[in-house]
C-alpha cells in the first residue's frame, strides 16, 4: 500500500459524516431500503436490471445473522411490489458462515424458499479464501433444494477452474476477478494473468453449460469475453453484464444499446460507513479507483 493511501485511510475516521456520505454517494445507494429501491426503479427506467446487497458482512453472533435474514426478506417483498427486475445478493458471513455453516446454511434456504415464491433468484456471494470452501459446500447443498439460487467465482483463485468442474448442473454464475487480495501461494497476484484466467473460466463455464454474469468493468476483456460467447455460439439469455453502481457508467450504456443485458448492484445500509473503511483497508486499489473518479 502506498504512502499517500494510508495516509488517506487513516484519516478516514476522521472524516465528518456528511463529507464521507457525499463521497460515497455515487456507490452507495444511501441508509434505507426506501432510498435503494428509490435508485433501483431509476436504473429500471433506463433499462437496467438490478442487485440489491444490503452491507454488511463478519457478523458477531446469531441475532445479527437472523436480523440480516429480515433485511433481506424486506427486500425481497420491494423488489416484488416494484414490479422491477431485481434479485439480493448477500456475503456467507453476513449469514453467519464464521459461526456455524448449518446456520449460515439455514438462513439462505429460508431466503430462497420466500425468493421462489415471489419467481426470484439469490446470489451467494464469495468473500476471502478462508472461506472459498465452505461457501461452495453451502452453495452446493442449497441447489440440491432451490433451482434460484447462483454463487460467485473468483478468477484469481487458482483452485477455480476444479470449482467450475464441480459446479452443479446448469449453475448460474457471477463470474469476477476477485476483490479480497490473496497470498501469492494461492491466487494469481498479476493483473494480466488474472485477465486471462478469467477469459478462460468464461470458456469453461460455456462449455460447462452454466449461466455467466460477467462482472466486470475491464472494457477489453469484456470485450474478449462477448468474442468467446460468439464463438462458442452462446445465446444471450446464458450471458449479462454486471456492474458496481457509480463505476464506469459509459460502458453500461455501450453494453445496453448493444443488446446485452446490464444490471446495477445497488448497496445499502446503516452500516455503510463502517464497510467502506474496512473494504478501503482490505484493499487500496479501491481508494485508487475512488480518488481517480473524483479528482480526475
Ligand atoms: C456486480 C459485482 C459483484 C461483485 N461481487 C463480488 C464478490 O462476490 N466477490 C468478490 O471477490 N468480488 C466481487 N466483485 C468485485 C470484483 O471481484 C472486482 O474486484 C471488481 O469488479 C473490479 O474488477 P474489474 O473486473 O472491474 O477490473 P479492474 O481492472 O479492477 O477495473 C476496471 C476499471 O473499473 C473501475 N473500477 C473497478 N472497481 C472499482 C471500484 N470499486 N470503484 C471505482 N472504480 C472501479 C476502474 O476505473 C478500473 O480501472 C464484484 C463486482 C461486481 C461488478
Amino acid at each position: 500500500m502506498g504512502l499517500l493511501h494510508r495516509a488517506v485511510i487513516a484519516t478516514l475516521p476522521l472524516v465528518p459524516g456528511p463529507v464521507m456520505r457525499r463521497l460515497s454517494a455515487r456507490y452507495i445507494a444511501g441508509e434505507t431500503l426506501d432510498q435503494a429501491m428509490d435508485t433501483t426503479r431509476a436504473f429500471a427506467a433506463q433499462g437496467y436490471g438490478g442487485v440489491l446487497d444490503v452491507l454488511g458482512e463478519d457478523v458477531a453472533d446469531e441475532a445479527e445473522a437472523r436480523a440480516a435474514l429480515t433485511d433481506y426478506v424486506r427486500c425481497t417483498k420491494a423488489i416484488a411490489t416494484a414490479g422491477v427486475d431485481s434479485y439480493v445478493s448477500v456475503k456467507p458471513t453476513h449469514f453467519g458462515l464464521r459461526i456455524s455453516e448449518d446456520l449460515c446454511f439455514d438462513l439462505y434456504a429460508e431466503l430462497a424458499t420466500r425468493c421462489e415464491a415471489l419467481g426470484q433468484k439469490l446470489r451467494v456471494e464469495m468473500e476471502d479464501h478462508t472461506t472459498t470452501e465452505a461457501t461452495l459446500r453451502v452453495f452446493r447443498k442449497l441447489r440440491e433444494r432451490f433451482q434460484n439460487v447462483g454463487v460467485v467465482i473468483q478468477s484469481r483463485l487458482f483452485r477455480t477452474a476444479d470449482d467450475i468442474a464441480a459446479l452443479p448442473e446448469a449453475s448460474d454464475v457471477r463470474l469476477v476477478k476477485g476483490i479480497y487480495l490473496e497470498p501469492e501461494s494461492i491466487a494469481h497476484t498479476d493483473a494480466d494473468a488474472i485477465r486471462e484466467a478469467f477469459l478462460k473460466d468464461v470458456e469453461r463455464l460455456f462449455q460447462g453449460g452454466h449461466s455467466i454474469a460477467l462482472a466486470t468493468h475491464d472494457a477489453p476483456m469484456a470485450e474478449r469475453a462477448l468474442r468467446i460467447a460468439e464463438e462458442q455460439g452462446v445465446g444471450r439469455e446464458r450471458y449479462e453484464f454486471e456492474v458496481l453502481m457509480g463505476v464506469q457508467e459509459t460502458l453500461w450504456t455501450t453494453w445496453r444499446d448493444r443488446g446485452c443485458r446490464v444490471r446495477i448492484y445497488v448497496p445499502f445500509g446503516p452500516g455503510w460507513r463502517a464497510y467502506s473503511q474496512r473494504r478501503l483497508r482490505k484493499n487500496p486499489q479501491i481508494l485508487g479507483h475512488v480518488m481517480r473518479n473524483v479528482f480526475g
